[in-house]
């Protein structure tokens, strides 16, 4: 689309929605928000505004829509795969105002909170009432509540206990047009008309403007175990994983971390690692009710993981112990930066059968454009997160290699009946090769929706597709 120059009137017309101080309009206010985590993605926008209501949003929509000016929302900008920036300019807007949580309702297992409410807050609420919000992206000491529907984000537990959409139950919501909706509620079940609710989860923000969730609570298991379990292979680990669920186990998470991973962990915390020499180690937490069933579990997970070669199963039951071994797992994203400052982060997923074909596919990747490439991700779902480190390669042989390389990755990881982003979306870095992923006939059905949901395409513009 063409971007369109913001006039001093409508300059004005913001600021007088939401008040002077909250409208942006200078180049260091606004840098903040020209980015997020996505590496070397940044566009600069026209303006910011930081609307603080529901009927804000939508004035500020009703003027986006009729003089036809690009708005793309923003949480907490975590997203790695561009969608928080204004690819063409026009207004950002930052939904940072709206965070509180409304509230934690045990009677019916709900809670209600505004977008911008970082995921991590929201567990700590829910945990003071003896409840439980799941979803756990690695990310959510600084992401949002929002900014999750919008990807419908995943984490280590989605393996027991699913995504963001498995919870999501009601929204409000600001059409393009600037018209309000609610949908959905407190109700776990609404089969009234299409749903519209569930379509937005995972939208990227290109469908309607999120202000208010509804989410699921459970109650919380009050009890848990970590095991780590060191493996000869990743073929070994991926099979003992299937075994472990095979035997009627369902952990809470199963991680996996390639040697090489934890040896970039290792450097990076400068303490040695358990079973350094293991080519996988399996992290495995177990929750529950009673203490009996969980040591049961994992004295049956100790037996069916020798049968796969297991090097050893380290048990850890209290809180020190616990975070010793998930140590290694937290600060991987920390410790792969810290061994090339440039890297590709991909989350592709796939079958669990087809990880070991997978990581056998990326070492020919690795050694035919002679880059290295670590791995450690969500076992239990397939989900693996694939860092291609530049390390000291020339930039310009970066650049060349890494749209071929990633070309490459993505036709295996779809060949292994895969998808080419897991939790991560689309967004701007990703759109060139979503049609390896969604046959034409559902790209133009997709594209359909966008149209008409936004028919000036001003909401979001230039992500998801070319
Ligand atoms: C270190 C690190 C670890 C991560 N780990 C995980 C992980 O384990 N799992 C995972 O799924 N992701 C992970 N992420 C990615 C990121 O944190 C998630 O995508 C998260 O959901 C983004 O939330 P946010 O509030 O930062 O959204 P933003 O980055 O601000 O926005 C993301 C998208 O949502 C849209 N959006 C935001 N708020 C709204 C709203 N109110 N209404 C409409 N659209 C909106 C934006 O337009 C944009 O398209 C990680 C990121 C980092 C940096």
């Amino acid at each position: 689309m063409n971007c369109k120059v913001i006039d001093k009137v409508t300059l004005q017309r913001l600021s007088d929605i939401v008040g002077e101080k909250y409208v942006l309009t200078l180049d260091d206010d606004k840098a903040p928000y020209a980015k997020d985590e996505t590496l070397n993605l940044s566009c600069m926008p026209a303006a910011v505004a930081k609307p603080a209501t529901t009927a804000e949003v939508s004035v500020i929509m009703k003027l986006a829509s009729t003089e036809k000016i690009p708005v793309t929302p923003r949480g907490a900008g975590t997203g790695l795969s561009g969608g928080a920036v204004p690819v063409c300019g026009g207004i950002v807007l930052s939904l940072e105002r709206f965070d509180k949580i409304l509230e934690i309702d045990p009677d019916n297992l709900m809670a209600v909170a505004q977008p911008a409410v970082i995921t991590n807050n929201l567990q700590l609420a829910a945990e003071a009432k003896g409840l439980f919000y799941p979803p756990d992206p690695a990310s959510l000491e600084s992401c949002s509540i929002g900014g999750n529907i919008a990807e419908n984000a995943g984490g280590p537990r989605a393996f027991k206990y699913g995504v963001t959409r498995h919870y999501l139950c009601g929204l409000e919501v600001v059409w393009p047009s600037g018209e309000v909706s609610r949908l959905g509620g407190k109700t776990i079940k609404n089969v009234s008309g299409y749903d519209l609710m569930h379509l937005l989860c995972g939208s990227e923000g290109t469908l309607a403007v999120i202000t208010e969730i509804t989410l699921r609570l459970l109650p919380k298991p009050p009890l848990s175990v970590d095991l780590l379990i060191p493996f000869p292979s990743i073929a070994d680990a991926v099979r003992a994983s299937t075994a472990i669920v095979q035997h009627r186990i369902i952990p809470a998470t199963m991680e996996f971390m390639e040697r090489k991973a934890v040896l970039a962990a290792e450097a990076f915390l400068e303490k040695k690692a358990p079973f350094r020499e293991a080519e996988a180690h399996l992290l495995v937490q177990l929750d529950g009710d009673d203490q009996a069933s969980l040591v049961a579990e994992y004295e049956k997970i100790g037996k069916i993981v020798s049968d796969y070669n297991a090097l050893d199963v380290l048990v850890a039951e209290d809180r020190p112990a616990r975070d010793r071994i998930w140590e290694m797992r937290r600060c991987m994203s920390d410790a792969l930066t810290a061994n090339s400052p440039m890297r590709e982060r991909e989350d592709v997923v796939v079958p669990r059968a087809a990880i070991p074909e997978l990581f056998r596919r990326l070492q020919e990747l690795s050694h035919k454009h002679s880059v290295e490439i670590i791995s450690y991700g969500h076992i239990g779902d397939g989900n693996v997160h694939i860092n291609v480190m530049k390390q000291e390669m020339a930039v310009e042989d970066w650049e060349r290699m890494l749209p071929v390389l990633l070309d490459g990755l993505f036709r295996d990881v779809v060949a292994l009946g895969g998808t080419i982003s897991g939790e991560h979306g689309i967004g701007y870095v990703k759109k060139r090769f979503l049609p390896l992923a969604v046959d034409p006939a559902a790209l133009a059905m997709m594209k359909k929706i966008k149209a008409a949901f936004d028919p000036d395409g001003i909401l979001n513009p230039g992500k998801i597709f070319l």
